[in-house]
């Protein structure tokens, strides 16, 4: 008792947020970060530890005691970065880059900084206005059409990920749909996308409580490019009309994850609108390209469509996590999730001259992501971010060509943006399970010199090696180099076998 009583002074105070101290670490950790940034190059790109490295080398329990923050930068260096796939190294070529930028970075500090928690407007008024703002100034940038903004009669929000995005415009689709037909009827709701939609769906689908059986992923083909056939949709909206059941929901793709396929908007949608179908577009990585005139078109005949994600932290320089929605009836999504306890309520929400984003959404917290797009906007401006944006499909034409340039190689997919499908296919005899076997082997190759990092998938019963260019510090150089290796390991294997 006597102990206690003297290690605890009687009205004791710990103040984790000293200004001065601050000041003096956060200029260590900026140090340390921008050392990061310079000598990314040095590790590999792909973490090369074995599972477990960690929690066997991390002490069982918190320390009792402060630690000085130098031991702890020290253990960033030697034990976290040796287990880190590096995300931000320009040799990085796998999945979809996360694209980053000084004018991001420094947004979320500011984010971070004042740490507003702004599920109302009241909650911190500047949140709310500047997401409404950027939502609005990114729309214009895509040129959506007003009635998907707030100035028109429309607007947008900005959420974590595409997975939130389709749950919640799916939720307002669905109750539109019980609505009309009754609640007790959710197993006659049916949903429809192409089967190379994300993943996402159809787990969005399970948690709003469509029947799984009721989710319809239509077959693609290589030769129809992976893109959803409007015929297809109808016949099988219309079987599905037959035999009693209720469309509800599309999901179109502008850039699916595996090829960047598109589906055609405007006769999709059409379609859809015929049964009352909601129409969502997942343009989560490819949308950015809209920016750009050349790829404009893309987004023909969204006006025909309810809700539209994109997210940034893809390819607009953002960080995790940044998606934005857009949809043309606010209502819709406020009907189905807004809350109004007692807590949280206040003059200007109940004057319904305000907008609270907790409504447009699945949590109630929420941070002041806007700073970071609002930053990058206006840094960059919108002629550099164009300029991102062709410099990475400049990078992927030049590697698809050092591909075609190549016999052994091909070219699996058309390219449309920074993502080249190829494959290794030397000679005639290329079966498809021979031809998986050697692009596997020729992938963990590559991979395990940690000099870059590519990913796979398999479309059309093919096996394709992805080579996505877009990682904010890629230059010409690092694509080239990645080529050579490439080659280098196409060598190696055609020796072995
Ligand atoms: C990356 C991606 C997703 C997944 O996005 P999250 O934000 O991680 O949920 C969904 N759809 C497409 C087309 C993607 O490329």
């Amino acid at each position: 008792m006597g102990r206690i009583e003297s290690d605890m002074p009687q009205n004791s105070h710990f103040n984790p947020l000293n200004p001065e101290e601050f000041r003096k670490q956060a200029h260590e950790m900026v140090d340390f970060i921008a050392d990061y940034f310079q000598n990314i190059e040095s590790y590999p790109v792909l973490s090369q530890v074995q599972p477990g490295y960690l929690r066997a080398n991390l002490p069982e329990n918190a320390p009792e005691r402060p630690e000085p923050f130098e031991t702890i930068l020290k253990d960033v260096q030697n034990q976290i970065i040796p287990g880190m796939t590096h995300w931000l190294s320009p040799n990085f070529f796998a999945f979809f880059p996360s694209t980053v930028s000084t004018a991001g970075f420094l947004g979320e500090m500011l984010c971070t900084c004042f740490n507003s928690v702004g599920f109302n407007w009241l909650a911190s008024p500047a949140a709310t206005e500047l997401e409404m703002t950027v939502m609005d100034w990114l729309a214009d940038m895509l040129k959506l059409p007003e009635s998907f903004m707030f100035q028109g009669t429309g607007g947008g929000i900005i959420h974590n990920t595409t997975s939130e995005a389709v749950i919640v415009t799916l939720i307002a689709a669905r109750d539109k749909a019980l609505d009309l037909i009754g609640s007790d009827d959710v197993n006659k709701l049916v949903v429809y996308a192409s089967d190379q939609t994300h993943s996402t769906f159809a787990k969005a689908c399970k948690i709003v409580g469509i029947p799984p059986t009721n989710i319809r992923l239509i077959p693609t083909t290589l030769a129809g490019g992976f893109s959803l056939s409007p015929s297809e949709l109808r016949m099988a909206v219309e079987t599905d009309v037959a035999s009693g059941l209720v469309p509800v929901y599309l999901c179109l793709n502008l850039g699916t994850t595996s090829t960047t396929a598109i589906d055609p908007i405007e006769p999709l949608a059409c379609v859809a609108k015929e049964h009352g179908m909601w129409v969502h577009v997942d343009a989560a990585y490819a949308g950015s390209a809209c920016i750009c005139p050349e790829f404009r078109h893309h987004l023909n005949g969204i006006e025909l469509v309810d809700s539209l994600s994109l997210s940034p932290h893809k390819w607009l320089l953002t960080f995790l996590d940044c998606c934005c929605l857009w949809v043309q009836n606010p209502n819709s999504l406020v009907k189905a999730l807004s809350t109004n306890p007692e807590y949280l309520r206040n003059k200007q929400s109940e004057s319904d001259s305000v907008v609270d984003f907790k409504d447009w959404q699945l949590g109630t917290g929420r941070r002041f992501k806007s700073l970071r797009l609002w930053l990058i906007f206006r840094s960059y401006g919108v002629v550099n971010l164009q300029t991102h944006i062709r410099s990475d499909v400049r990078m992927a034409k030049m590697f698809e060509g050092l591909v075609r340039s190549d016999p052994r190689f091909e070219i699996v997919v058309p390219r449309e943006f920074g993502l080249v499908c190829f494959r290794f296919y030397p000679g005639e005899n290329c079966g498809s399970e021979y031809s998986k076997m050697l692009n596997r082997k020729l992938l963990d190759w590559v991979n395990s010199t940690g000099r870059v990092y590519m990913t796979h998938t398999k479309v059309g019963g093919v096996y394709v090696l992805r080579f996505a260019v877009g990682a904010t510090l890629t230059d010409d150089r690092h694509v080239a180099a990645a080529w050579e290796l490439i080659k280098e390991g196409a060598d190696a294997l055609l020796k072995t076998i």
